[in-house]
């Protein structure tokens, strides 16, 4: 968690890690767990975390793990059940 200006930290929501926002609460706790072992003097590293989140809209209860692929770059496979009303969705890249 260590910055482009040796000695200084940075974690949570104002930070992005290989690229990517978190934006949530499991991602800022693990990157300040991480900074502060470090600037302590320890050796820890952040390995990314993988992102999910709740939500409810219109009633209906909502939640989202993992890389959903909001632009649709990825093929996927859509599991749908209409009784209990979910929807699984598996991402996956053909290119290696
Ligand atoms: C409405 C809302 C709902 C959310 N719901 C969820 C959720 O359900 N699940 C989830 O995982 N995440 C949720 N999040 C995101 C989550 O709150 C953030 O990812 C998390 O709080 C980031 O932690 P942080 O320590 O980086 O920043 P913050 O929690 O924002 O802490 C930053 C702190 O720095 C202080 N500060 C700012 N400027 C200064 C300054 N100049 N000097 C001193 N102190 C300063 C602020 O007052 C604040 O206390 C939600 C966020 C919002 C806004």
């Amino acid at each position: 968690m260590e910055t482009g200006i040796p000695d200084i930290y940075a974690a949570g929501d104002l930070i992005q890690h290989n690229s990517i926002f978190y934006g949530i609460w499991p991602a800022a706790e693990k990157q300040g767990e991480v900074a502060g072992i470090n600037m302590a003097g320890g050796n820890s590293e952040y390995h990314g975390t993988i992102i999910s989140n709740t939500l409810k809209v219109a009633g209906i209860d909502i939640c989202a793990a993992g890389d959903i692929d909001a632009e649709a770059q990825k093929d996927s496979i859509l599991f749908k059940d209409a009784e209990i009303i979910y929807t699984k969705k598996w991402c996956f890249s053909m290119t290696p």
